[in-house]
């Protein structure tokens, strides 16, 4: 379903003439090949928030062997850091690999170091002695920087980066998707003009909230929530935004009044009128028996 439902939304935009520069998406290698085969003129970016939840994962398993757990108190600095490369790279995907290595050296405590030729060094301000002798260091010849090595040098990884250097996210589309559940529930079942009907319902919600600003308290305070995800297990927080409004619910109503109203519209108008395929009587594929028949079953099932 993923991939006929992909090919005919970006269809359907460049049908409009609509000039689709980039394309940005999770990692799911259905998309990833119609893309690379069928839209090659498209440039094909991944989500952060996915490749950063994938980088975690991986982090996570691998530092839960007993030899790497010197690895544990930096994973949530290695996954930062891979989001900060890709929000200063400046769509650069080279600048972005150079930032993301530099963590290898950074992790062992080196912030200046060569690499072609040329000196580098870590981009934040120098630490004192004392930051420098407390930090948790790696040793180039332990487990643990081995594996974070693999992990980060990983050939499928440096290859997905290339595609990130514009810091591009698919946030916004989760959100619909979460009030899509509201207007579609999945334990239901809906007729396609329902269904239609319903998707256009939550794109007007969505749109309506889209910009939603954070909320503040009577003093201008900022107001947040401070949350504990089952993930990272860290307490992080969160915004709290303005309630949502429905407003394009009452305008709705109001449109479809003044239809109704208008003498010059009829209710067959192909326009306005909703087709419904026929809904059969019940869900049974066989004919329905007499219903002495059916009673004679069921008592000779006891009498027997
Ligand atoms: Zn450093």
């Amino acid at each position: 379903m993923e991939p006929v439902g992909f090919r005919r939304g970006l269809d359907y935009l460049l049908e409009q003439g609509l000039e689709v520069e980039v394309v940005t998406t999770d990692r799911s290698p259905s998309i990833r090949k119609i893309m690379r085969e069928e839209y090659p003129e498209i440039h094909h970016e991944f989500d952060i928030w996915h490749v950063v939840k994938g980088l975690m994962k991986k982090l996570l398993s691998a530092s839960n062997k007993k030899d790497n757990r010197d690895l544990q108190p930096w994973i949530k600095s290695i996954c930062n850091h891979l989001w900060y490369a890709c929000s200063t790279c400046g769509g650069d995907p080279d600048d972005l690999i150079r930032k993301w290595k530099a963590l290898l050296h950074h992790i062992c405590g080196v912030h200046r170091w060569e690499e072609d030729g040329q000196e580098i060094k870590c981009v934040h301000a120098d630490l004192t002695s004392e930051e420098q002798r407390r930090k948790r260091w790696l040793r180039r010849d332990s487990y643990a920087f081995k594996a974070l090595t693999a992990i980060a040098l990983d050939k499928g990884l440096m290859k997905d980066l290339r595609q990130m250097a514009l810091f591009k996210h698919t946030g916004k589309l989760e959100v619909f998707h979460a009030s899509m559940l509201k207007y579609t529930e999945k334990r239901l079942h809906f007729h396609y003009s329902t269904m239609k009907a319903r998707t256009q319902l939550a794109v007007m919600d969505h749109n309506e909230n889209v910009q939603r600003e954070q909320a503040y308290t009577n003093t201008g305070q900022a107001r947040f929530n401070v949350v504990y995800p089952k993930q990272t297990k860290e307490w992080v927080a969160k915004k709290i935004y303005v309630p949502t409004t429905q407003t394009f619910r009452q305008n709705l109503v109001v449109q479809v009044v003044r239809r109704r109203l208008d003498p010059n519209i009829k209710i067959k108008d192909p326009q306005s009128y909703v087709s419904t395929p026929p809904i059969p009587e019940n869900i049974a594929q066989k004919p329905k028996p007499a219903k002495e028949e059916a009673i004679q079953k069921h008592t000779s099932r006891y009498s027997s």
